[in-house]
């Protein structure tokens, strides 16, 4: 850190942080195939498997408020979110290990609670906890969970092997999880301006188990060999629609047409947006915790995913140099905008 400057870390953004603190690093052991840059790191185990690991952390005030978040639902998505990790490389998860930082406002009944969530995520996608690390914090919780998975060498599947011409498919619907937050955030400050009124969730249901208890999309990836498909690129939507297409054209080093029409939406979805003021488009592009998968198939493959009611195509790849737009439906195109959730930024989500 040189002595008179001082970087905020807003400048930077995340990826430019995790850019500037890791770029001295190289790897060195031949069994280290992928580093940083993709879901989860590739390790080869032997000539013929690799190994995949992925890490993330939740931190409460952060990722999760425990005034409408459930202990039980917090466990769950904790280990969930790294097991999406896994499936974007298209590998099986098989072991977990937890790390919790708690406050001494928590008492044991509570972490219970939380375990009890981590156990049925862990018999639902029959992961083993195999370890973590227990320690104090001085206000809130924290919980980092890795999820260990593997693949066969010649099936993992990175961000960075799509190519002009591929066809862009979607796993599921997307936009309900930021719905359902929406609908969260709004409760709260109800409650909070007179906690006698109920909150009104009825009705909701959908919204609010994708935000609250969100599943991680290993069916999709049985799916995709049952059909024969292995996709040239593929990336969990953590962060929404749009932040994710560019992490795919920025390390495959291709364009993208969007078509805004074909980005899948739940009613609910669109008729809460609009109740809310917020183009249902929006919620999917922007909004973030869909889990759902993103991928690039060759062309050739579109006969074997047609009608396939757990995919659609949204587009397709295009030149770099020919940019990334949003096509609307009367075919005008738009430069493609991401947003994405930036935790450095003033209004961090
Ligand atoms: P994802 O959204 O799939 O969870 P991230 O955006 O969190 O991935 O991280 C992008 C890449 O940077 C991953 O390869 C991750 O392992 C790596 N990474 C993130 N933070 C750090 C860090 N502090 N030190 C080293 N690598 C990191
Ligand atoms: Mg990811």
């Amino acid at each position: 850190m040189s002595e008179d400057r001082r970087t905020e870390l807003s400048e930077l953004g995340e990826f430019g942080l995790i850019d500037t603190l890791t770029k001295e690093f190289k790897n060195i052991n031949a069994s280290s195939i992928y580093g940083i840059g993709d879901d989860a790191a590739v390790i080869r185990a032997n000539d013929e498997e690799s190994l995949l690991v992925s890490t993330d952390m939740l931190v409460e005030g952060v990722h999760f408020n425990l005034m409408y978040t459930p202990l039980k639902h917090l466990g769950y998505k904790a280990v969930v979110v790294n097991i999406s990790d896994i499936c974007a490389m298209n590998g099986a998860p098989e072991q977990i290990t937890v790390s919790i930082a708690v406050s001494n406002r928590f008492p044991k009944e509570a972490l219970e609670e939380l375990y009890e969530g981590i156990k049925r995520a862990c018999d639902f996608y029959k992961v083993d906890l195999v370890g973590g690390d227990t320690t104090s914090s001085l206000s809130g919780l924290m919980i980092s969970v890795t999820a260990i998975g593997r693949a066969k060498n010649e099936d993992v599947v990175y961000r960075n092997g799509a190519k002009e011409n591929d066809l862009l498919v979607v796993t599921g619907d997307l936009g309900a999880a930021y719905m359902g937050l929406q609908i969260l955030e709004r409760e709260k400050e109800v409650y909070k301006a007179n906690p006698d009124i109920q909150p009104d969730l009825d009705g909701y249901d959908y919204l609010l188990e994708r935000q609250l208890k969100p599943e991680a999309r290993k069916d999709i990836i049985g799916f995709l060999k049952d059909l024969d498909v292995k996709p040239t690129s593929m990336i969990d939507i953590s962060d929404g629609l749009a932040s994710e297409i560019f992490h795919l054209c920025k390390q495959s080093n291709v364009g993208c047409n969007l078509y805004d029409e074909k980005i899948p939406i739940d009613t609910k979805v669109s008729t809460t947006a609009i109740d809310f003021n917020i183009s249902p488009a929006t919620c999917a592009l922007n909004g973030g915790e869909d889990y759902e998968l993103l991928f690039t198939v060759s062309q050739e493959d579109f006969d074997k995913i047609k009608g396939n009611p757990h995919m659609t195509v949204i587009g397709h790849m295009t030149d770099a140099s020919s940019g990334k737009y949003l096509v609307d439906k009367q075919g005008a195109a738009f430069p493609l905008k991401a947003q994405g959730w930036n935790h450095f930024s003033d209004a961090a989500g």
